[in-house]
Parts: structure tokens; C-alpha cells; sequence
């Protein structure tokens, strides 16, 4: 597969995540507004077809992998052979018994050459079987006893040793981007992802999660190049030969999976917390920004430190980004690697900041590196806590109503993949393939029944037991039952109830709730029902609640009960007076589809008394028949989501009456996408002129989002004035504007074909369609000499040899709606130049075909006309 590949998936995976998301939402008790879901990107999260239906488990139980020998360190001395994409490896392991003596070993090894392996000088016997190295050691080890084993090798991560076949992208462990530096547009890089068992694509090693060592990693590499591992850098040499050697060094153990090193031409950037050296790297255009990219790292440390009463336990913490990543982000310890989505310039960062990714990858360091999951089965224990990672930060520095927000969308998430795919037990030791095990389970749900577990035994509780888990497991391997015990070490209370139904058991409860008010006795009576739980679901669902009951007044009362039958009556007495609206979950807290029997009515008094986001939320929407009063109760909360909601809720037979308030919107509202909303709503007001606003816009906004649509606007009003939006904002260091000014530019200038072929020479692949559809347009009709130019400069672009795959496509595309345009010219008024144009266009056609040799574009290419 070409090295464009990975970045499509991505893009791909997104949007079948949101399709999945929107999709199902009519089945959950709330609708989500479609910006809820736009920031949904993924992190470690893999988007794959999920475990099977609920009676379709597979039944084989997956134990955590069993110890017989120790590895204490590991020290790898690399090259690489960039031409071959070979890791040329010297690896030293230091290794004893786990507990019974040992006379042979085997590590994972796959796809090597090995060439020697030895212990002390003298060769041992080994066997290679392409994915295992089993070796006869030089006589048998007991207790305590180490042996340093010293192996020889070549690793061929591209090679499936067994099959002979390519290895499966995502699975290679370590990449070569664009190893031979054949294309302008993509740095040469090498990059590893260990998760789950890849790291033994490129060095031997017992690749499970339950081992853990010390590391040294030397890499040499030529001098332009920086390199980033994990542990501190505790040398550097220059060699006589250009090269340069980089010695990398963690004293502290960790699993092999964590295991990392990336190669690139870097922008570096550095700054010390707390006497820990940080480093962002990033691509070098975007140095100016690296900073910003990673936003408030050395504020996140203290916080989570803070919060854990647990120091940062790690010698360094490094942020690289690079090309092509087959996931969203990796925690490697000290070395997180992230993909080169969250690559952006300050101006593209407005509103988009990078904080849940920064955020989530952070916390593994304790809760996953520190601490880590024995096995698959367990991943909650990494994941869960790495996505609750994302609602503490967003809590403390932004707000309830922000982490509430990403709370549903949280939810929303894992609903939609029990929708589509089916539920599992969170601890799941039944997986039928651990990459499976990646899934809105181990990562949402976990998220959300901690969240549960916290609200049940209180912050301090909470906060306490998760101490007392780093602490007595740290530097070691864990099950679910660990956390369970720290929980009730702590607190003195059993907790098997709550980790059987939420960590053992599968599913959620899906909950009737009917309220009956008897005014004469001021008594109201709940009935709660559980029977609509679908079969397979834990059966019944256990659980403390907070029903909050609204007056009149603005008070609230709440009533915390304990749920534990299928059907559950709740009687609650001497209430002070006739209560305008109830909310079942009042705090807001359960992992439950609730129904409750609530008029329209009461809905709208939930929105206007409550102060919780999801109930305000499901009020709103619930209502939903664009009633001007909750309208303006929206339009005034703080939290911006609301504010979008409420511009979005105003019909367009109503949206004059708020022209005013909408144009102070578009213009000062402090969020960038309540100005968007708010803007796009007075263009659909027909007796309003939007020239005036869009002026104003154009000269004062930074976000990206306002901005294209009003420069779309101004260019369809004004298209004389092309020329001046072009020299104001062609300089913009994003791709975000480059398809709008394509789309407004009318002149075939030179000028305007110069930008439009530089454009689309580096347009990055996040805009890389847009850009494209508008340069077509522009094209259509121009003169012979201008089409003639371009053809020849897409020729140039389609045929550059290892180019990218998306810009090759479309180049290809663009030089046949050429030759369409000029088809259908020359059919309406014939002319000997179209004429000549058209067949030279098919040539550079036929030529671009006849010289691709990439198997899916020549492919593409014959799906095009
Ligand atoms: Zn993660």
C-alpha cells in the first residue's frame, strides 16, 4: 500500500464513526446536534467491526500470557537500510527465570534474518521459525540467575516471514515513510507502533504486555535527521562517516509495547516542568506553532499529578507528530507519537484545540505504563481511564458543562457501537481477536462507569483509591480486581456488586420511568422499570440514583434511592407542593437509556430550572417546536453549545425578528462556531444583505469557518473584487481559504494560474478534494492558451513518480473534465486550436496511464471516464 494510505483510512474511519454516531441517535433517549459530533476524531480508539452479537461470543477464554523468564533489559544498537527498509539490529537482552529454572527460551521475532546469537561470546542453537526464535541456552538458569543474550539481526518489517506475504499495514511495527525521499510533499521518516504485539517486528522480545523492562536504544542515523525514544538522551556523537548516534536510556521498566523510536527531519521545540524535560516535534513548517499543538502539556501534568497525589513517574515527557500514523495517537512511554491530524496553525487551532488527545495520552503514563493491563482482556484498565482523562481536564479547565458535553458524546459513541455491533463485557476474556479489544467499550464505557464509580464512592474516595492503585501496583501488571480491591481497601466496602454488573457483566440497563403525582397526598410515586434491558444484558442492574424533583420556585430537591429490581416502585411523601417536572438520573450521572414519561411541558420547565447540561440538553431538543422562550433562555447560557443550539432553533419564517441579535452573534460571540451558526443563519433570511457583515467579518475574524463563508459570500457578491481577497489572504500559512479562492477567482490571470498550480502542487490531503472540485470549476471555459498551460502543468503533477496517490487522482480527473469541456466546445462551435488541444490532452492521458505502475491507481483511473 502506498504511504497516502494510512492518512485516508483515518479520514475514512471518521467519517463512518460519525455516520455511525448520527445514525443511530433517534434510538437513544436524546438527538445529538450534528456538532457534536464534528469533533470527533479518533485516538487510540480503532474503528473496526466489533466483537460479535451477543450470542455469537466467541468462546475461548484469553489468559494472560504465562511467565517463564524475565527480561530485565533490553539494549538495541540500530541502523537502517532506508533503500530496503531493513532495521539492521545489534539487541542485547538481559534475562532470568521467572521462578522454575530455565534451559531454552522463546521470544517473539518476526519476519527477522537472524544472523548470531550468542551468550557470552559463545554461540547458542537456535531455531527461527519466522515469528519465534526458540533458543537452547548454554545450560540451565535458576533463581535469580541472569544471562545476557546477545542477538544479531535483520528485521524486515514489510515481510510476513510466515506467509511470505506483505504484512498487514497497520501491523508492521515500524514504518518508512517515504524511505527514498521520491516525493517533495512527504519527509522521510521512520516511526514504530508497538500496540498490541508489533514491537517484535523489530526487536526480540517476549512482546506481551505483563513483561516489563529497562531500555537502552542507540540509533544511528544520517546527521539532518533527530531521533526520538523513550527514557532520557544520554549521549550524542557526531561520526566520520556523516552519521550521528543518539543513545536513549529509561531506567525505569516498561512493557514492551511502549517501545518507540521515530527518525524524521524535525522542528524541535523544548521547555523544562518540574525539572522534566518536555519536547514537541513536529513537521518543520509547523514549527512556529509546536507549541500551540501541544496547548497546556506542562499544565496537564501538574494537573493529573495533582489530582493522582502521584508525581509524573516518567524521566521525560516527548510529543512527536508524523506522517501517516495507522492510529490516532500513542502513549509510548515519554515518546507519544500522535498523526499529523492534530498538526495545525495557531489560527486553525481557534476552537479546535488538541487538549482531549494531549490529555488522554498523558494520563496512560499512569494508567497504562506505570500500571499496566496484564492483558487484552483488561484494557479497560489503560483506555477507560485514559478517556476519563479527557472529562477531568475539560472539568477543571473549562467546565462542567464542557466535560458533560463530551460525557454524551461519550455515550453516544459506545451506544452506536452496541447499535451496530453488539456488547461485550468490558473486561472481556472472550475477545475472538485482541486488536477487537480497542473498541468504544474498553475505551467509552470504561470512561463512563468510572465516571459512576466516582460519583457513587465521592471525589475524595475516588481520588484516594486510584492513589492507592498507582501505588501498590506500580511497576506491575493488573486485572480488574486490583482496582476493585484498592476501591474497597480504601473505603471499607465491598464493591463486587458494582464491578460484576459494570467490568464483568455486558450492557446497560434500559430503563421505564413513570411518574404519578397525587396531588391530595403531596406524594409522588416513580416506578422504575428495567424489563426492556435486552436478553444477554446483565440481568438486573444495581445502582444509586438521585431523583431530582423541580418546583415552581426554581428549587430542587433530590432523593437519592438504590435501584436493585427488574421493577422498582419509589415512593416519595410530604412533598412541599405540586412539582413542575422531575428528572429520574437528577445528577446526571448513569450509563442508561432512560424513558420517562414527561409532558412537553415539564420538558420545557427542565430546560429553564435545571442546571445540568445533559438534562438541559434533552429538554431542549425534547420540546423542539421552536418556542421563542426557551429560544431566548438559550441564546443567553454561557456554555456556546447552547448558544449554537438555540440559533439553530430559530426557524427561518421567525429569524427576521432576530436579525440584530444574530448579526451581534456573527460577530462577537466569543466562539468561533456560534459566530458560524449565527452567520449562516442571517443567509438565510431573504430580505437581508449580508455584504455589510461579511465586509466586517473579512476584516476582523481569525477562525477559518467564519471566514471561508463569508469570503464565499463576498466572492459570488463582488467577483470584481477577486483579485484584492486574493492578495489579503493567499499568504494564510493553512489550506483552509486555498478552495474558496479558488472557487471566488474568475481572471485567468497569470498571477491567479500561478496560485492555483502552486496550490495544487502542496495542498495538504486534508483539503486536497475541496481544492481540487474548485480549481475544475474555475478552469471550465477558460481559453485554449490557458488550458493548454494547465494540462501540461497536471501532466507534470499525475506522472511524478511516486507522488501523492490523491494528488495524482486528481490531476487526472482535472485533465479529463479539460478534455470534456473542450469536447462539448468544440462540438457547439468548432475550432481547429480546441481541436488540436483535445487531442493533445488525450495524449498526456494515454501517456499517464501507460507509465503508472501503482496497481490502485491505475485502478482509479480506469473507473474514471
Ligand atoms: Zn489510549
Amino acid at each position: 500500500m502506498s504511504s497516502a494510505t494510512g492518512r485516508f483510512t483515518l479520514i475514512f474511519c471518521s467519517v463512518l464513526f460519525l455516520f455511525g454516531s448520527c445514525k443511530t441517535k433517534k434510538d437513544i433517549v436524546y438527538s445529538v446536534p450534528e456538532e457534536f459530533m464534528q469533533e470527533e476524531l479518533l485516538d487510540t480508539l480503532v474503528i473496526s467491526d466489533v466483537a460479535g452479537t451477543l450470542d455469537s461470543l466467541p468462546k475461548e477464554y484469553r489468559p494472560s500470557a504465562t511467565l517463564m523468564f524475565d527480561i530485565l533489559h533490553t539494549r538495541l544498537d540500530l541502523k537502517f537500510d532506508w533503500q530496503k527498509q531493513y532495521v539492521l539490529g545489534n539487541a542485547d537482552i538481559t534475562i532470568s527465570p521467572y521462578f522454575k529454572p530455565i534451559s531454552s527460551i522463546t521470544l517473539d521475532a518476526i519476519g527477522f534474518k537472524i544472523h548470531k546469537i550468542t551468550i557470552a561470546d559463545k554461540p547458542m542453537l537456535y531455531e527461527n521459525t519466522g515469528e519465534k526464535l526458540i533458543i537452547t541456552l548454554d545450560k540451565m538458569y535458576k533463581g535469580k540467575e541472569k544471562f545476557e543474550l546477545h542477538i544479531e539481526y535483520t528485521a524486515e518489517p514489510n515481510s510476513n516471514a510466515v506467509t511470505g506475504s506483505e504484512a498487514i499495514t497497520s501491523d508492521k511495527g515500524l514504518f518508512f515513510i517515504d524511505p527514498l525521499d521520491l516525493d517533495p510533499d512527504i519527509p522521510s521518516q521512520i516511526w514504530t507502533q508497538g500496540e498490541t504485539e508489533n514491537n517484535s517486528r523489530w526487536f526480540p522480545t517476549f512482546d506481551k504486555p505483563n513483561e516489563r523492562f529497562t531500555q537502552e536504544i542507540i540509533l544511528t542515523v544520517e546527521d539532518k535527521y533527530l531521533t526520538l525514544s523513550n527514557g532520557k538522551k544520554i549521549s550524542t556523537r557526531k561520526n566520520p562517516d556523516g552519521t550521528r548516534t543518539d543513545h536513549w536510556k529509561q531506567d525505569r521498566p516498561h512493557a514492551p509495547y511502549l517501545a518507540m523510536i521515530a527518525v524524521g527531519e524535525f522542528h524541535e521545540e523544548t521547555e523544562i516542568w518540574n525539572e522534566i524535560p518536555l519536547n514537541y516535534m513536529v513537521e518543520k513548517g509547523f514549527g512556529k506553532h509546536a507549541k500551540k499543538i501541544f496547548n497546556h502539556t506542562p499544565e496537564m501534568l501538574g494537573f493529573f499529578s495533582g489530582k493522582l497525589n502521584y508525581p509524573y513517574p516518567w524521566d521525560k515527557y516527548g510529543q512527536v507528530v508524523v506522517r501517516d500514523f495507522v492510529s490516532g495517537a500513542m502513549e509510548n512511554t515519554g515518546a507519544v507519537v500522535f498523526g499529523d491530524f492534530v498538526q495545525k496553525t495557531d489560527k486553525e487551532l481557534i476552537d479546535n484545540d488538541n487538549d482531549y488527545i494531549v490529555a488522554h495520552e498523558m494520563m496512560h503514563h499512569w494508567f497504562g505504563n506505570l500500571v499496566t493491563c496484564e492483558d487484552w482482556s483488561n484494557l479497560t484498565l489503560n483506555e477507560g481511564f485514559a478517556n476519563y482523562a479527557e472529562y477531568l481536564w475539560f472539568e477543571y479547565k473549562y467546565g462542567k458543562d464542557r466535560a458533560e458535553y463530551h460525557r454524551i458524546k461519550e455515550m453516544n459513541g459506545y451506544y452506536s457501537q452496541v447499535f451496530s455491533g453488539g456488547a461485550h463485557p468490558l473486561v472481556h476474556y472472550f475477545y475472538e481477536d485482541k486488536e477487537q479489544m480497542f473498541d468504544a467499550h474498553s475505551y467509552n464505557k470504561g470512561g463512563l462507569v468510572l465516571h459512576m464509580l466516582r460519583n457513587y464512592v465521592g471525589d475524595e474516595a475516588f481520588f484516594a483509591s486510584l492513589n492507592k492503585y498507582l501505588v501498590d501496583n506500580a511497576g506491575t501488571a493488573v486485572e480488574v480486581d486490583e482496582l476493585r480491591m484498592a476501591f474497597e481497601d480504601t473505603i471499607g466496602e465491598d464493591l463486587h456488586w458494582f464491578f460484576d454488573q459494570w467490568f464483568l457483566g455486558t450492557g446497560h440497563p434500559h430503563l421505564d420511568v413513570t411518574y404519578t403525582y397525587n396531588d391530595e397526598n403531596k406524594v409522588l410515586l416513580l416506578e422504575v422499570d428495567q424489563s426492556k434491558t435486552p436478553n444477554g444484558f446483565y440481568d438486573v442492574f444495581k445502582f444509586p440514583v438521585d431523583i431530582a424533583i423541580y418546583y415552581a420556585d426554581g428549587t430542587v430537591q433530590y432523593y437519592p434511592v438504590m435501584i436493585n429490581e427488574k421493577k422498582q416502585r419509589v415512593l416519595i411523601e410530604d412533598l412541599k407542593e405540586k412539582p413542575v417536572t422531575y428528572v429520574f438520573d437528577g445528577k446526571n450521572v448513569l450509563l442508561a437509556l432512560i424513558n420517562e414519561n414527561k409532558t412537553p411541558e415539564q420538558y420545557k420547565a427542565q430546560f429553564k430550572l435545571s442546571a445540568n447540561f445533559m438534562d438541559k440538553m434533552i429538554a431542549f431538543t425534547s420540546t423542539n417546536d421552536g418556542n421563542a422562550d426557551l429560544i431566548d433562555i438559550a441564546l443567553k447560557e454561557n456554555f456556546y453549545i447552547f448558544r449554537s443550539m438555540g440559533i439553530n432553533a430559530i426557524s427561518d419564517s421567525n429569524a427576521t425578528a432576530y436579525i440584530d441579535r444574530l448579526q451581534s452573534f456573527a460577530l462577537t460571540d466569543p466562539h468561533s462556531e456560534v459566530r458560524r451558526d449565527a452567520l449562516l443563519k442571517l443567509l438565510n433570511i431573504e430580505d437581508f444583505d449580508p455584504m455589510a457583515i461579511c465586509r466586517l467579518i473579512l476584516k476582523s475574524e481569525q477562525a477559518y469557518p467564519v471566514l471561508q463563508i463569508a469570503l464565499e459570500v463576498m466572492g459570488s457578491a463582488e467577483p470584481e473584487k477577486a483579485d484584492e481577497y486574493l492578495q489579503k489572504f493567499k499568504n494564510d500559512d493553512s489550506d483552509f481559504l486555498s478552495g474558496t479562492l479558488a472557487g471566488i477567482m474568475k481572471d485567468e490571470t497569470t498571477e491567479n494560474l500561478t496560485y492555483l498550480e502552486s496550490k495544487a502542487k502542496n495542498i495538504g490531503v486534508m483539503h486536497i478534494f475541496d481544492y481540487f472540485t474548485r480549481y475544475q470549476e474555475f478552469l471550465a471555459g477558460k481559453s485554449f492558451a490557458a488550458l493548454e498551460r494547465s494540462a501540461d502543468f497536471l501532466y507534470t503533477l499525475a506522472s511524478a513518480k511516486d507522488g501523492n496517490m490523491y494528488r495524482k487522482f486528481l490531476s487526472m480527473s482535472t485533465l479529463i473534465k479539460i478534455a470534456e469541456d473542450l469536447g462539448s466546445r468544440n462540438k457547439t462551435s468548432p475550432d481547429p486550436m480546441g481541436e488540436k488541444l483535445l487531442v493533445k490532452v488525450a495524449e498526456l492521458k494515454n501517456n499517464i496511464l501507460k507509465n503508472e505502475t501503482d496497481p490502485t491507481l491505475i485502478q482509479e483511473y480506469k473507473g474514471l471516464k
